[in-house]
C-alpha cells in the first residue's frame, strides 16, 4: 500500500530530522518523519544540550553563528524557549602551559574575522565563575553561548513541525529505499511512503541509509557518556571545558551538574545499544572536581550513553547527495550536532525548496569523505 501525497520523506525522528521537516512544512510542503523507535530515543535525547560557538572548526563558524542568532530567537522559531540560557561558555586554563593553545586558538579566529571568542584572565574568570578553583588562570569564553534542555528542546521542534502539517510516525523502521520513476519509495514494514526527495537524518544509522541511496559514505560513531548529580543550591553559569582534559561541566535549572565532555563509552550499533565505561568516565568526575573541589562528595544521581555518527574530520555532511538526485544527507555531527539544529533544518530547506543555499556548506560535502575513502584505498 502506498501513502497519499508526500514531497519529503524524512529518516530520522531527532532533532536535526524534526528541524528539517518544520521548515519544508513551513515552506509549504508535505513532510512525512520515519523514526523507527520514538522521537528523541537516540542522540537528540541523550545530548548534553549545550549550545556552543566555542572552538568550532572553521568550517563550522558560519553556520553556527547563524544558528547562535536563532537560539538567542529560538522562541519566534519554535513553540517555547527550550529551556535556552546564554550564560556563555569558557574553555579555561589550570596552567601557564595551557595558555598557548588559547592565544593560538583566538589569533586563528580573529584572522579569519571573527570576534566570538575572548580571552579572560584570572580576575575575569573568577568574576564569573567565583567558585573555579583558584589555581585556574584564564580562559577563552565565547559570552552568547549556553545550553539548553533537551527535552524541551524536542518537544518545542516536535510540537511546532506537528503544528505545521508534519506528520511523525514512531516505531517505523526505513528497511530499503528504491527508485520509483523519479520518485524514491520508502520501504517500511507496515507500509511504503512515496516521496520525490528524502532527508536522511538517521544519526549513528545514517551510513547504511546512505548506503541505500547508492552514496557510500565512511562514517565511525561516538557513544558520548553523561553524569548528572543531586540537586545542590546555585554554583555555576557558564558552561566550563577545560584545555587538555574531558570535561563539560554545567548547572541545569533543577540545580544538578551534567558533567559530559566527549568521554567514549561502547556502543554495538547494530544492537543500538551503548554502555557506559565507568573508569573512562571517572576521567571527566576527577576534572571536574578538579575546578570545582567544593563538589567532590556530591552524589551521582544517573549515567549513560548516547549514540551519534563521527566523521574522519569531525564535521557533519550536510547537504544533496553526490549520486541520488532527491536524497539529502544531515548527520555526522560528531558530538557537537545539537546547537546547529535550527540552521541545518534550514539548509536543508534552502537546498530542496530553492535548490541552493547562500549558507557557507562547503566544507560539509559527503564528496569529501568519499573522495578520503578512495585515496586510503
Ligand atoms: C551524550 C551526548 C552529549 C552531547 N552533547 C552535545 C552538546 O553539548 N552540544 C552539541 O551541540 N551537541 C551535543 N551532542 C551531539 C548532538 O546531541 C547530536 O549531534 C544531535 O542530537 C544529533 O541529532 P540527530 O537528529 O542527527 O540524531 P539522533 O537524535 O540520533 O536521531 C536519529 C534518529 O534516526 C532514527 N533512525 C535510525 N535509523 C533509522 C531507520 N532505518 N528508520 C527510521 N529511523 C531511523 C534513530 O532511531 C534516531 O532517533 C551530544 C551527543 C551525545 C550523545
Amino acid at each position: 500500500m502506498s501513502s497519499p501525497a508526500i514531497d519529503t520523506v524524512v529518516v530520522g525522528g531527532g532533532l536535526h530530522g524534526l528541524s528539517a521537516a518544520l521548515h519544508l512544512a513551513r515552506a509549504g510542503r508535505r513532510v512525512v518523519v520515519l523514526e523507527r523507535s520514538w522521537v528523541g530515543r537516540h542522540a537528540s535525547g541523550a545530548t548534553a544540550a549545550g549550545v556552543r560557538t566555542l572552538n568550532r572548526d572553521p568550517a563550522e563558524i558560519p553556520i553556527s553563528l547563524e544558528a547562535m542568532d536563532m537560539w538567542h530567537n529560538i522562541a519566534s522559531i519554535v513553540d517555547g524557549d527550550c529551556g535556552f540560557h546564554a550564560f556563555g561558555q569558557i574553555n579555561v586554563a589550570e596552567y601557564p602551559s595551557h595558555l598557548p593553545a588559547l592565544e593560538t586558538r583566538l589569533a586563528m579566529v580573529r584572522a579569519a574575522g571573527y570576534r566570538h571568542e575572548e580571552l579572560i584572565d584570572r580576575a575575569e574568570l573568577l568574576r564569573l565563575v567565583p567558585a573555579i578553583s583558584p589555581h585556574c588562570i584564564a580562559g577563552l569564553i565565547a559570552r552568547l553561548d549556553g545550553a539548553a534542555d533537551p527535552h524541551r528542546t524536542l518537544q518545542a521542534f516536535r510540537r511546532s513541525a506537528e503544528a505545521a502539517g508534519v506528520t511523525i510516525h514512531e516505531g517505523l523502521a526505513v528497511t530499503a529505499i528504491e527508485r520509483a520513476g523519479a520518485d524514491w519509495r520508502v520501504r517500511t514494514p507496515a507500509r511504503d511512503f512515496v516521496a520525490p526527495t528524502i532527508v536522511n537524518a538517521a544519526g549513528a544509522w545514517a551510513g547504511k541509509i546512505a548506503a541505500m541511496l547508492g552514496d557510500e559514505i565512511p562514517l565511525g560513531h561516538k557513544a558520548s557518556m553523561m553524569i548528572v548529580t543531586e540537586r545542590i543550591a546555585p554554583l555555576l553559569k557558564p558552561v566550563i571545558s577545560v584545555v587538555g582534559r574531558p570535561l563539560s561541566l554545567k548547572q541545569s535549572d533543577q540545580g544538578t551538574l551534567v558533567i559530559g565532555g566527549g568521554l567514549q563509552g561502547s556502543a554495538d550499533i547494530e544492537a543500538q545499544k551503548s554502555v557506559v565505561n565507568f573508569s573512562e568516565l571517572a576521567k571527566g568526575a576527577r576534572a571536574a572536581t578538579d575546578l570545582f573541589p567544593s563538589i567532590g562528595p556530591l552524589r551521582i544521581v544517573r549515567t549513560w550513553t548516547g549514540m551519534e555518527a563521527k566523521t574522519e574530520d569531525h564535521l557533519p555532511v550536510v547537504g544533496a547527495s553526490p549520486n541520488a538526485s532527491g536524497a539529502y544527507h544531515a548527520f555526522g555531527f560528531s558530538g557537537h550536532g545539537f546547537q546547529l539544529v535550527p540552521v541545518v533544518g534550514a539548509i536543508l530547506a534552502d537546498l530542496i525548496v530553492r535548490g541552493r543555499t547562500d549558507r557557507v556548506i562547503e566544507g560539509l560535502s559527503a564528496e569529501r569523505l568519499m573522495q578520503r575513502q578512495v585515496a586510503h584505498a
